[in-house]
């Protein structure tokens, strides 16, 4: 099937008019149309006084795309973010745009590298600070490959209030919003720049959090685009790195780390996953490596808040989609020193 050109989509969206005979093409109301593979995804500059009027074109503009030869999906979003204000993705300066009113910190659980278990950590520390009374929400900003949804087998998407703020999903205590319940499940995300930029933003800044001691955010893996508008726009308190012991994975949390160095985000300590298998026997064996991250905390003089081993029963309980059935001591303990740390910050 011919991939279709920006042109010929460009031509669709400006077909696609309002009742008044204007196009958003022509008020410059597109900020990015992203084609690849057959989907298509697009966003729209809105604002609260023209939602009503830009939903609905919206809509007809996807059932105009889905309807053309060489489009395989079409999603068209509405972001919540003006003209003017466009994130410069060069620049690496922190500048936090975004309030949280009655959220006491924001912290980021981050790794160079996926599949490290950074998802992992961040849904098992806000369930063991739910366990200590702490008040305690979940943010997933890893737009990539939102896995919060599964973790806590949540779907659907979330309510909203009269004032058009999201209200996050409220799993046993714990608060949670993940960008995976905004976008279609089945849907390749292709976002790119801006568009990432708009999204994490409206995420952020729609959701009504309501009192918390602790927002744990769980970032988009890397030290690219998206990590960067996280950590500019979010107000951050500190960062915890999550990595496993293998040199290759060490070397990408050293980046990350180097990225939070850059915006100013304190970080506020190490973690290493993965990092031993208990054999039957009560054997320690140290498949990935032994103490990679422990030697990198010493050597950067940062703290080190513990290690997490191999545990079948880690993978069972995140598909199984209830973290709050997992009670683990090696949690507990890092989010104990979390706590502790928090307290300073
Ligand atoms: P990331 O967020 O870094 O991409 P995830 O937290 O999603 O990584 O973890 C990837 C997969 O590895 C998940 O299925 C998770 O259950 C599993 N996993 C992570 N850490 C462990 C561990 N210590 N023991 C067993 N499975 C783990």
């Amino acid at each position: 099937m011919p991939e279709i050109s920006r042109k010929k989509i460009e031509k669709i969206i400006k077909e696609t008019k309002l009742s008044d005979g204007r196009n958003l093409i022509d008020e410059g109301l597109i900020e990015d149309i992203v084609c690849k593979d057959g989907h298509v995804q697009i966003s729209i500059f809105a604002n609260q006084e023209n939602f009503k009027i830009l939903d609905p074109l919206r809509k007809q503009i996807e059932n105009a795309l889905i309807k053309s030869e060489g489009i395989l999906s079409a999603t068209c979003v509405l972001t919540n973010i003006s003209k003017n204000e466009k994130v410069d993705e060069k620049s690496v300066k922190t500048k936090k745009v975004i309030k949280f009113e009655g959220v006491k910190k924001i912290i980021a659980v981050a790794s160079g590298k996926g599949g490290v278990g950074k998802s992992t950590l961040a849904v098992n520390l806000a369930s063991s600070l739910n366990d200590m009374g702490k008040k305690v929400g979940l943010l997933d900003a890893d737009i990539y490959g939102p896995s919060i949804p599964h973790m806590f087998n949540l779907k659907g998407k979330p309510d909203i209030t009269v004032d058009k703020k999201i209200v996050p999903f409220d799993f046993k205590g714990i608060k949670v919003m993940s960008i995976g319940f905004l976008i279609d499940e089945d849907q390749p995300v292709i976002w790119r720049g801006p568009m990432v930029h708009s999204a994490i933003k409206q995420m952020a800044t729609d959701t009504f959090w309501g009192d918390l001691d602790i927002l744990i955010v769980d970032m988009p893996p890397g030290t690219g685009d998206a990590q960067i508008t996280v950590s500019q726009n979010l107000p951050l308190d500190g960062a915890i790195i999550i990595s496993t012991p293998q040199p290759v994975a060490l070397n990408d949390a050293k980046k990350a780390i180097g990225m939070f160095n850059k915006v100013n985000i304190r970080i506020l300590g190490i973690v290493e996953n993965m990092s031993y298998f208990l054999l039957p026997d009560g054997q320690r064996e140290d498949i990935f490596g032994k103490d990679g991250a422990k030697d990198l905390a010493e050597n950067i003089n940062i703290n080190f808040l513990g290690s997490i081993p191999l545990d079948k029963e880690i993978r069972i309980n995140s598909d199984q989609g209830d973290p709050t059935n997992l009670k683990k001591d090696y949690f507990d303990k890092i989010a104990s020193k979390l706590i502790g740390l928090a307290e300073f910050l």
